[in-house]
């Protein structure tokens, strides 16, 4: 079975849109995302087009500043602080990479972790590890979605992690957790690394490496889920071997049309989160 992320996006799509009406109808003003793109780069142009595009379509109000690559640490810091401070904004993502000269560990800790809706700051990163409620990384996030609506058993279930970024690998292991998955992490030191893959129910590839997994590395039956993005030729690939996936796996999801829809879709869900959850907090300290 293919798990389509384009049918998964358009069914959280559907959702956040009355979500976006009753926010308007109580408080006057739609969900504010601000994106802060520095400097030029054509692919983040293209993903941020791509986000703002999305949350218009949602009616979530967007703005996206363009600061020049020339833009030192502190002045971007100033930036963050400004729409930390701005009411009308509940989500606030910096598009990354940053020119090299800035200290992106120091622009991202700046964020509020109220809206930190990439999911990324240290205190949310904590809320996840210890099983609290807060603002998830959205492609794992997104993965789960897709896991949960296409009714993939995940309590009790084997599942393998290739990768431990702090953006995709560690989250995913620790939602599938939370799932109660039986979670193994693994990455480019593993010993035997096909051998732990084939203990897989959930397998899941997040390593940036073309076609990698490939059929010694999939128990037959198993469900594998492709995160990678990775150009050949002009081409998208995954990280997981099409040919070999579609002969051995019980379901998987394609490169492209898999999980790379879901993204934005959370990254839109995450901003309505943190502006209810502003909300709500304005009003309770207001009582
Ligand atoms: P990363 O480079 O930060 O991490 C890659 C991980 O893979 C590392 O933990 C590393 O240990 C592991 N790895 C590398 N080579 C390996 C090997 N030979 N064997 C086992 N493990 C190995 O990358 P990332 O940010 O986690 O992204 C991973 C992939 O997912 C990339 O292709 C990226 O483009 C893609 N991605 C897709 C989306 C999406 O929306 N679909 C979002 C984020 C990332």
């Amino acid at each position: 079975m293919l798990l389509e992320g384009n049918r998964i996006r358009d069914q959280i799509k559907a959702e956040c849109l009355p979500r976006v009406t009753k926010f308007v109808d109580i408080h006057g003003r739609p969900p504010g995302l601000a994106v802060v793109l520095v400097g030029q780069n054509p692919a983040s142009e293209v993903y941020v087009r791509n986000k703002t595009k999305t949350a218009g379509e949602l009616g979530i109000y967007n703005e996206t500043i363009t600061p020049p690559a020339t833009s030192t640490t502190d002045e971007l810091l100033a930036l963050v602080h400004e729409l930390n401070a701005r009411e009308d904004i509940d989500g606030i993502l910096i598009q990354l990479p940053l020119p090299g000269h800035v200290d992106s560990q120091r622009i991202l800790l700046a964020v509020d972790p109220a809206k930190d809706v990439d999911g990324f700051h240290p205190y949310n990163a904590g809320l996840l590890a210890t099983g609290r409620e807060g603002l998830k990384p959205c492609t794992p996030a997104g993965i789960i979605e897709m896991l949960r609506r296409y009714m993939i058993p995940m309590s009790g279930a084997n599942a393998v992690v290739i990768g431990r970024s702090d953006i995709v690998g560690k989250p995913m292991a620790l939602l599938l957790l939370s799932e109660n998955a039986t979670v193994t992490i693994t990455h480019s030191r593993t010993k035997d690394l096909p051998g732990i893959c084939r203990t897989a129910d959930i397998l899941v590839a997040a390593i940036g490496r073309p076609a990698m997994v490939t059929a010694d590395y999939i128990k037959p039956g198993a469900v594998v889920i492709d995160v990678g993005i990775n150009r050949v030729d002009g081409k998208l690939v995954g990280d997981v071997h099409a040919g070999d996936v579609a002969k051995l796996a019980s379901a998987w999801s394609p490169v492209p049309g898999g999980v790379g829809p879901l993204t934005i879709a959370m990254l839109m869900q995450n901003t309505i989160q943190a502006a209810e959850a502003a909300a709500a907090a304005r009003a309770a300290s207001s009582c």
